[in-house]
Order: C-alpha cells, then structure tokens, then sequence
C-alpha cells in the first residue's frame, strides 16, 4: 500500500501585533465584559483539526484560541456546534454573536464584521490516482466535483459552469466519495483532507492542484461577528491581536504539527456508535479451516491471525465480538446471508458479494500460489496449469475470478484445504490454488517431501470485514477501527502467524529461493532419513548374523561334534550347576556313565568309520529316553555320561536299564550286536564333582568286571 505524503503547507499568518501582551481596553469595551454576558459562538463538527470530537469532547485549534480570549478578556463562551450550513444560517438569522472558521467574502459583509484571519489554508484539488494527468481546472470539465456545500469558493466555482458540483454537509463524506468512486474530484482546505487521508489510511488518493481562482486566495479562517455587535468584535479582534508568538507557535504545534504525526490507537465515535457497541455483541462467522488467517483451534476456539485482529478491535472499541461457529466457509456464507452472523471476519471483496455485503478496506493481502506434487516442474505463468485439473476452496472469492480471468483452467472445487492437497498427493488433482500462508502452514503440519510450491499467481488475494450491508453502523465503525490499525500492529501479527516476512515491495524471488532452499533441505532430510534407515536396516542384519554365529558358537563350544551331544566342557558345568543346586536347596542328583563294550573289536572288524556310526546311532538312543530335566552328554572316546537331576538310586537305575536293553535290541546293520555297561552314582554329602565322577567309574568298572551288558549302582 503506497501512502499519500502531502507536504502540509502551513501558511501561519496571524495578522496580529505579536508583542501586544496586555490590552487596552475602551471604557465602553470594559463596561461590556463587566455585564457579564455569555458569547454564543457557532462552529463545526468536523473541521479537524481547528474544531472537531474526539470521543464527546470537542477539541481543536479555535476552542483553544476561544480559551485564551477568554483568559485575556474575561468573555465567556458558549459554543453551539453543528454542521456547516446549519451554523452559517444560524449566525445569518442571527441567533448566536459569533462564528468561526469563517472566510472572509465581500457578500458576507452586510451580516458579518471579520476579524482577522487567525489562520490561512491552501485550498486543493484531488483526484483518484488513476485520474490521469491534471492539467489544470479545465481537466475537471464535466467531472463530479465534490465540494462542501456554502463554502467561500463555491460561488465562484459554479460561476465557472464547467464542472458539476456535488455539494456536501461534511468533510469525511465528500472524502469517502471520492476514495470510493462516487465523484471524481473534490475541492478541500489542504490541512482538513491531509487529516482525513492519514486517519483513514486511503492510499488512492493524490494532490492534484492548489485550486487558484481570481478571488479565491487561500481559506481565511477568522471569526465572524454580528455587525450590531460592534464592541464584541473590537474585544475579540483585541485579543487576537495580543496573542504571543509563543502562544502562536504552541498552537500550531499542539494542533496541526501533531496531524503530522497522526498514529492511531484512537478512533472517534458519535452517540449512535457508542450506543451500539455498548449494547449490542457484534456476531461474527469465520472459515474455520483458514489457518494460519483463521480457523478453531483444538478447545474449538477462534485462532489465527484474524482471532489476534479481533482482539485488537474488542481493545480499541471496548466492544464484545462473538464467534458464531460453522463447520466450513460455505457455511459461514449462509450464515450471513441469513443474518446468523453480522459479519465475515476476512473476506474478500467481490461485486457477487456486494450485493448483500459491505466492506470495509482491505487489511489483509496476500499472494496466491499453486501447489503440487514434487515431481512436477515449476510453474512461470498460470496458464502453464491449462487443462489440468486444479483444486480450490470451494466457496472461495476468486473461484469466480479465476474462472473469468482464466476460462481455461479447470477448477475443481474442494471443501477445505486439506481435502484439496491431499487429493494432489494422491494424483486426483494436478494443484491446488491457496494462499502462500495457508498452504505454508499445512506444509508444516504435513506433506513434507510430497507437495510442493510450483508457482505463484499473479493476482493477490485482498482481505477486508464483510458486514451485512443493512448494518451501517457497523462498517463505519469498523472501517475507523481498521484505519487504526498501526503498520506497528500489522507487523506483530503477521511475524506471529507467518513465518516469511511479508513487506511492502517484497521482493519475492527471496520467497522462491527460501521455498527451494526449504525444499531441497526437505528432500536432504528425505534421502539422509532413507540412507540412515537402510543404513540401519544393514545394521540390525549383521547384528543378527552375529547373534546367530555368537550362538553356533556358543552350540560349537559346549557340542560335540560327532554326536551333537553336549561335550565334555559343558558336562563339566551342567555338574558344577547340578552341584550348586544341591549344596543351595539340597536337591540331588545322579549320574550315570555309559561305557561301550569291546567298542576296540567294532573298530578293529568293521572300520573306524562304522565305529563313528554306532557312536551316533547310540546318541540318538540316548537323546530319545533321557527326560526333559536329564543331560546326556559324550565324555570321551565311547563312553558317555547322563545327568539326572532330582533323581534317586531306583530311578537312575531303571532309566539306565531301559537305555541298556533298547541299545542291546537296537539293530546295528552290519554289526550284529552292541551292549553297553553303566555304572551309576549318586551324590552324596562330601562329594564333590571329582568323587562322584569318581565313584561313577567304579560301578562301571564293577560292571565290566561282572560280564558286562549290566549297570551297576554305587554302593558308597
Ligand atoms: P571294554 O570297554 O568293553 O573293556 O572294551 P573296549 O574295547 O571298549 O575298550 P576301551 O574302552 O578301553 O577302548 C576304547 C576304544 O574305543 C579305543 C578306540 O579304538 C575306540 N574309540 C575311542 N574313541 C573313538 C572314536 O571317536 N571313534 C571310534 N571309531 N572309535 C573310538
Ligand atoms: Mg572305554
Ligand atoms: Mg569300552
């Protein structure tokens, strides 16, 4: 937004004695302030900023001059205030002594003794930026030009028959006509519409000309007494003319250096106004799935930027707005079509809305772009979207533009946001057209490495309040509370809500090379997250291989190989368990040693290998008879030792019998018959790993000796 800056041309011109500081006073003069009367002096509303309200008083450049009349005469004044034309026939018709903020026109004479002027203003022509070039009066040739109605010039204008006067009672609505059109022109005091333009923020405004006519000069500003008052005219030109430079000067200062510096924060409301916001909660809808502009957040309140908007207001305003809640924007259209709301937090303006909303001036822009897979190419020119179906927010203002502007798009519409990017995820759409905030902000929830920002559309998307438009009122208050809002304000919602900062003239090349940054980071992260996972997908592999090998190894290590049987290591330690056991419980355990009989001879007869047979063959037998809490491992050369825990003499014994007859029956092939001799143990106290092993073998010896084929049980 390019904001107007008008050089203020002050011409100070008191035509008074600066040094006079006491006056002097006729006789006549003293006798008339000594009665005592009151003064009814005549001004306007709205002539800022020598005479206008903030809030209910009425303040200004002439209430503080009348102030110090007052103070250097002794006069008391009682102000009548009201519209121009209405004072002016007012101070004709004689009802008050006194008017101000008059020019001095020879016309007026017969009803008006002038004092001199206290201030003297330029008068000035504007026109809409997009008037063209103004080359004098003669280009206001049959144009509409707005001009306040009675004013000192107007005769002299209408004298000119070349253009059509439109005449107006206020200054902020001859103003307002021609921000929005209504006339072409208008004819203003320089100071009053530079007021105007900054409060109001209107950007498409420009100076065209100082009007300069033969016998209008600038707009004399003087006071205006009743010609039968002689006495009162003399005292108050008196007291003009004994005004200080110094009071001079903090005059102007207070009241049109501080125009310079007009910084919002407050807005000035008539009765009506008040009246309305103090008993009327203002309801107004949303598009509740609008984030990062608006939209609910998970309590179900109002968030985003607009929500911050309305907290602005509610503190400027002292007003309550009221969130009426709808499920998506088109139900937020309904709604206010039929009045369930009294207005659209953010909305934009087009002419289909017009017709049953007004609104206020934008306070909001952004750009629009499209967005797509990653796969596809960036796009320069909308028209690059030809045939390819894109989404929209179904609803949406520019639905209608784009279509008008671009009949050749095909535009589908969607419910919400994230209907529309994920239909473009999943191939039902080619792009979808939102905002750059919005689809930002759904990018960082989600989407991450699958959508992208191909390209941007020209046309920015232009954000005002929508208000039903029988409701007045409510726009023009709302419009002065959007004129308030500080650059300062703006900035500090919009670095809350949008990450990239959005300024006048951003040069957005800086937004595509963060986007492709942030993009090229994405798919970094993307292929670094791919590499670390296959990474540790190689990693869990060869931990596993090694869990494997670790465990073979740990098999190898306690295995035997020929038999698979445990081997003598692990005998070893499944003792020394079964030992522990019994020293910490007193649980015991037997052990029984196999030992092949005349295994030499199988050997010998039929081959070492053919012995390796009968040595696996009688493992298998072992495995299959030993219970599920017994051991049975190979300690060496033929012979083999089983384990059983808890186990007693009986037990061991049979379990050994059974081994020894099924071995004896077993059907060894080519070698007719194998027997085996055991010699069982039990431990005992005292015993030690050594000594039942010990004993062990002696049975086993006892066995051999007795014939073999039997199993002997230790008798110690
Ligand atoms: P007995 O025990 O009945 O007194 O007679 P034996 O012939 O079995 O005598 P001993 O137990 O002393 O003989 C052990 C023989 O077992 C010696 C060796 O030939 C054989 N032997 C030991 N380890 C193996 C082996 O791993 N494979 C084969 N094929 N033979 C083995
Ligand atoms: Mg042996
Ligand atoms: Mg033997």
């Amino acid at each position: 937004m390019k904001i107007l800056f008008i050089q203020i041309l002050i011409i100070f011109s008191f035509s008074i004695n600066s040094f006079a500081d006491s006056i002097k006073f006729s006789k006549k003069e003293k006798d008339f302030i000594d009665s005592n009367p009151v003064i009814k002096v005549a001004m306007m509303p709205d002539f800022t900023p020598f005479t206008y309200y903030i809030n209910t008083t009425p303040v200004g450049f002439e209430h503080d001059l009348l102030k110090i009349i007052s103070q250097k005469t002794g006069l008391v004044f009682e102000k009548k205030i009201d519209k121009w034309t209405n004072i002016y026939t007012s101070f004709k018709n004689k009802e008050v002594d006194m008017i101000s903020s008059i020019s001095y026109k020879k016309y007026r004479e017969p009803f008006t003794t002038f004092t001199s002027s206290y201030y003297d203003i330029p008068i000035m022509i504007f026109v809409r930026d997009s008037f063209g070039e103004y080359n004098g009066i003669k280009s206001l040739k049959g144009k509409k030009v707005g001009v306040l109605k009675d004013v000192f010039y107007v005769k002299e204008l209408e004298k000119l028959e070349t253009m059509n006067l439109v005449y107006y009672d206020n200054y902020a609505e001859l103003t307002k006509d021609l921000v929005f059109g209504k006339i072409d022109a208008l004819i203003q005091n320089l100071t009053n519409i530079n007021y105007l333009i900054k409060k109001n923020l209107y950007s498409n405004l420009k100076l065209a000309s100082e009007l300069t006519l033969p016998n209008t000069k600038k707009e004399d500003l003087r006071f205006g007494v009743q010609p039968e008052k002689p006495l009162l005219s003399s005292i108050i030109q008196k007291a003009l003319t004994s005004i200080t430079s110094k009071e001079k000067e903090s005059l102007v200062n207070k009241w049109i250096g501080s125009i310079k510096e007009y910084k919002g924060g407050h807005i000035e409301l008539n009765k009506e106004e008040k009246a309305y916001l103090n008993t009327t909660i203002i309801k107004y809808c949303i598009n509740p799935d609008g984030l990062p502009f608006e939209g609910l957040n998970e309590e179900g309140n109002h968030s985003g930027m607009s929500s911050d908007y309305y907290d602005l207001f509610e503190q400027i305003l002292s007003a309550k707005f009221e969130l009426v809640k709808t499920k998506n924007w088109n139900e937020s259209i309904t709604y206010i079509k039929e009045h369930k709301c009294d207005m659209l937090a953010l909305g934009m303006e087009t002419p289909e809305r017009r017709k049953y909303l007004n609104f206020t001036s934008n306070y909001l822009e952004v750009p629009l772009v499209v967005a797509t897979r990653v796969d596809v190419p960036f796009i320069n020119n909308i028209l690059d979207l030809e045939g390819e179906n894109i989404g929209i927010v179904k609803g949406d203002a520019f639905v209608k533009i784009l279509r008008q502007k671009y009949p050749s798009l095909n535009l589908i519409e969607v419910t919400n946001i994230k209907e529309g990017l994920d239909k473009v995820k999943d191939g039902e759409l080619f792009g979808y057209i939102d905002t750059l905030a919005s689809i930002g902000y759904e990018f960082q929830q989600k989407y991450f490495g699958e959508l992208k920002i191909a390209g941007k559309i020209s046309e920015n998307l232009k954000l005002s309040i929508a208000i039903v438009k029988e409701n007045h009122l409510l726009l023009d208050i709302l419009q002065k509370t959007v004129n308030n809002i500080t650059n300062e304000m703006h900035r500090e919602i919009f670095t809350k809500w949008i990450p990239i900062k959005y300024q006048k003239g951003i040069d957005y090349t800086l937004v595509w090379k963060i986007s492709i940054a942030a993009i090229l980071l994405i798919i970094l992260v993307i292929y670094w997250n791919r590499k670390i996972i296959q990474a540790n997908n190689l990693l869990k592999q060869a931990q596993k291989d090694i869990q494997e090998k670790n465990k073979e190894l740990e098999r190898l290590a306690i295995t035997d190989k020929l038999t698979n049987l445990y081997n003598r290591r692990k005998l070893d330690e499944l003792l020394h368990n079964e030992l522990n056991r019994y020293e910490r419980f007193g649980h015991t355990f037997g052990i029984a040693i196999l030992d092949i009989d005349h295994f030499k001879k199988v050997n010998d007869s039929f081959g070492h290998q053919e012995g390796d047979k009968v040595l696996v063959e009688i493992s298998n037998i072992l495995r299959t008879h030993i219970r599920k809490t017994d051991f049975v491992g190979r300690f060496g050369g033929e012979e083999f030792v089983i384990i059983c825990p808890e186990s007693q003499e009986n037990g061991v014994y049979n379990l050994m019998e059974n081994i020894r007859k099924d071995i004896e029956k077993h059907d060894f092939k080519k070698i007719e018959k194998i027997t085996t001799s055991f010699g069982i143990a039990i431990l005992k106290e005292n015993d030690t790993i050594e000594s039942l092993l010990k004993k062990a073998d002696e049975a086993l010896y006892e066995a051999k000796k007795l014939g073999r084929n039997r199993v002997v049980v230790s008798s110690k």
